[in-house]
């Protein structure tokens, strides 16, 4: 059966491959998005985490490389070093050629390591923008920017927020005219329509919150008063009899704390998040498919 995959003029050895991810059909931002991709449109995308924007960006970014050249030709500006590892895991789980690199640098590892993984010319490099500073200013790349023409920035909001604003405006003057640009943020705020806009040429906006990707979902807002948010959820999941839930914390520590307090509490509920290694995450998963545990 087709899946919709194969008409957006993606590798198909890439198309093929999807199914075994558990791809089957594509996403709502992945099926407005990648047609767009392919036709070499730059675009400011609303996609919250969690509606498929990595694939997204990810699937033409992979087709378009060459990997028989040995030079950088994706960059993809992410936030955190957890969305980085993130995003490259993702992109090597999509990768069906052996020969194309792709490299990850972030804070929190010693920057030797960062400056040798962009000596190696990954095809495809992910970075956090501070990092990606550090290693261009105590080493020379003086080709660095010559070949990229794929250009992402993820979680744009996100970057925006932690300061890195400084950072990404001056890699913007770096990029060579026609590189093909992509802006991802959970909300279109004026300061990210701003960044695209007033930075780049011809942006299309593609929004996804108020069209299909939201009409079944029902939000609820519930006022509480400070240091009580973990009495309110347990009362909300009992009271209202919520019998599975994916309840989203912001920090780590949070994700512990929470799941610790919810199991104290008699709910079934395991901590999971991006740091755990990928065998840990997926006995949680399938803990949580089998209905063991209700509550992530
Ligand atoms: P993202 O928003 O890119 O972080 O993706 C969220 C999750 O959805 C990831 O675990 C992806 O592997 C998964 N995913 C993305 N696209 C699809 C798809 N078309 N079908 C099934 N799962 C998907």
């Amino acid at each position: 059966m087709e899946s919709q995959f194969e008409r957006y003029g993606l590798d198909e050895r890439i198309v093929e491959k999807l199914p075994v991810l558990g791809y089957k059909r594509p996403t709502p931002v992945q099926h407005s998005v990648i047609p767009l991709l392919m036709q070499k449109k730059n675009l400011i995308v609303e996609a919250p985490t969690g509606s498929g924007k990595t694939a997204a960006y990810g699937l033409p970014c992979i087709t378009k490389v060459d990997a028989n050249k040995n030079n950088i030709q994706a960059l993809i500006l992410v936030p955190s070093r957890e969305l980085a590892r993130q995003v490259e895991e993702a992109m090597k789980s999509f990768s069906t050629n052996q020969y194309l690199k792709i490299e990850a640098v972030y804070g929190g590892s010693p920057i030797k390591e960062g400056v040798a993984k962009v000596a190696k010319n990954p095809h495809i490099l992910i970075a956090v923008p501070g990092r990606l500073r550090d290693i261009l200013r105590d080493e020379k790349f003086p080709f660095f920017w010559r070949n990229i023409n794929f250009f992402v920035i993820d979680e744009a909001d996100r970057l925006l927020e932690q300061g890195f604003q400084h950072e990404v405006f001056s890699i913007i003057p770096h990029l060579k005219k026609g590189a093909q640009v992509s802006i991802y943020s959970a909300t279109l705020t004026p300061d990210i329509e701003a960044l695209g806009k007033e930075k780049f040429e011809r942006m299309e906006i593609v929004r996804l919150w108020h069209g299909v990707a939201w009409r079944s979902i029902h939000f609820n807002t519930f006022l509480v008063p400070q240091g009580k948010n973990e009495h309110a959820l347990v009362s909300l999941l009992k009271f209202r009899e919520i019998k599975n839930a994916l309840i989203f914390c912001n920090k780590r520590e949070e994700v512990y704390s929470l799941s610790r307090f919810l199991r104290a509490n008699g709910l079934r509920c395991e901590a999971y998040h991006g740091l755990m290694d990928q065998v840990e995450r997926e006995a949680v998963m399938n803990r949580f498919k089998l209905k063991q545990v209700r509550f992530l």
